[in-house]
């Protein structure tokens, strides 16, 4: 079978595979993107950060996602029997920008993104999985099957990974190492009917905190409520995980009990392992990695799409750049795969401080002064790359937590302390 010619393969539609195939067909590249499933499909990330407004400006998106989508104005810390909580405005933050983000429908979502990749030019084919991948100093090929059974053969300049937590190039060549110190559980499902804030709070997302591990509970459009909850493995003390245990874990919290009294479940209960973990090499000769494909850290503060789609826009200048020299060595994407791990590291920092509680303590009684609670505002807003103002804040606050450790500088939580 001949294969078909493009100049670059971009493999998975979700947010980083749409992103980075749309820029670079706006530059002018001709694109193909393969994504397994057909849209719309059930994906899980529906809490969005204000730092991706302005890509989603640039993508064209912006109108459409606002006639579809709750705005998220701000995030809230709360303990689960709702006597401590700590609001966090996005119009609070040290950085100035956008103020707000969206509390999304993944399925609905993606379909936008990739419907605007296919307006763009990109060549997109659902129903088309990839199996295997080759790349060489002349050349990436991909090959597959689609859902009709029929083999693709495909041949390009460059090659994209977008699959997400498959990581098809990472699994395949063995880069992919395991963060050992987060690995959780997730258990999650949507409502109707759940309690929620009025005015411009109701879009918030609460990070509900648990002795082990953490809930989120996502206000969604059409009175639907995303609920999940995530813990270490220990925390599942032998149980199943299905309704009984999800009912069983939200009897346990006052803060949950309330905000879901009188609702109805609405979908199934699912469940993913959310370890995190990173590729050791991000790039290569004719390939690199964006989003999920390249690394994923814990979704406590829903950095994932938008980590995902700002790392694809670096790669689309970067693969860009590669079209204007005629040169596709790893040594050409070298800053791009710096630029992600440095991103990414700040908050893998900041993640896994959550789980300690000294840090969980101060999040619930952050000191203003040098305007610290302003700069963890802007972390929680997306602004935690490329920002040294917010970078020597955090970094202080990291600081303080661990001195809150031994001289209490912020009320114990004790359920917290016993658990760790
Ligand atoms: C429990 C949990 C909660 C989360 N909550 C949030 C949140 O609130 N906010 C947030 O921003 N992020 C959240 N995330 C993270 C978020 O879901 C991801 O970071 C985000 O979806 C990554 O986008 P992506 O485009 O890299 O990958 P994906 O969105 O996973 O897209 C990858 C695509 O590739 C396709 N694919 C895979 N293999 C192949 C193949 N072989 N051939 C063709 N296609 C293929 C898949 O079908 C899929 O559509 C959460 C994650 C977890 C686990």
């Amino acid at each position: 079978m001949a294969a078909e010619r493009f100049e670059v393969i971009v493999v998975g539609g979700g947010p980083a595979g749409a992103s980075v195939a749309t820029e670079l067909a706006r530059k002018g590249r001709h694109v193909v993107l393969c994504e397994r499933e057909q849209f719309p499909r059930f994906h899980i990330g529906e809490s969005l950060l204000p730092c991706s407004m302005p890509l989603f400006e640039r993508l064209g998106v912006l109108p459409e996602l606002e006639r579809r989508f709750l705005p998220k104005y701000g995030a809230e810390f709360v303990t689960l029997d709702a006597k401590l909580s700590r609001h966090y405005p996005f119009a609070e933050g040290l950085v100035e920008g956008s103020a707000s983000a969206f509390q999304v429908d993944r399925a609905e979502f993606d379909q936008v993104l990739l419907d605007n990749a296919a307006k763009a030019g990109v060549d997109v084919r659902q129903g088309a999985n990839v199996t295997r991948f080759d790349t060489d100093t002349r050349r990436a090929c991909v090959s597959g099957r689609r859902d009709s059974g029929e083999r693709f053969e495909l041949e390009a300049d460059f090659l994209v990974d977008a699959t997400g937590q498959k990581s098809l190039v990472a699994g395949r060549l063995g880069l992919r190492r395991m963060d050992t110190t987060l690995r959780n559980f997730s258990i999650f499902s949507h409502y109707r009917g759940a309690k929620r804030y009025s005015g411009t709070r109701e879009g918030d997302i609460s990070i509900v905190l648990a002795p082990q591990g953490w809930w989120w509970v996502i206000p969604l459009k059409n009175d639907r409520t995303s609920l999940g909850y995530v813990a270490p493995a220990k925390a599942q003390r032998g149980r199943k995980l299905d309704e009984s245990f999800l009912k069983e874990e939200i009897a346990a919290s006052e803060f949950l009990r309330d905000r879901l009294d009188g609702a109805e479940r609405v979908a199934p209960v699912r469940t993913i392992s959310d370890w995190s973990y990173s590729s050791e090499r991000m790039v290569g000769d004719r390939w690199l990695l964006v989003g999920d494909a390249a690394t994923f850290i814990d979704p406590v503060f829903s950095t994932g799409v938008y980590l995902g789609m700002i790392g694809a826009f670096r790669a689309a200048d970067a693969i860009q750049r590669s079209f204007e020299r005629g040169r596709f060595s790893a040594v050409d994407f070298a800053g791009y795969e710096r630029w992600v791990q440095r991103g990414v590291g700040t908050y893998r920092k900041f993640v896994r401080g959550f789980y300690q509680p000294e840090f969980v303590e101060l999040l619930l009684q952050p000191s203003d002064r040098l305007r610290l609670r302003g700069a963890v505002t802007s972390l929680l807003a997306g602004h935690g790359i490329d920002r040294l103002d917010v970078a020597w804040r955090v970094a202080l606050f990291r600081a303080l937590a661990q001195l809150n450790r031994i001289m209490p500088l912020a009320p114990r939580l004790p359920g917290r302390r016993e658990a760790a």
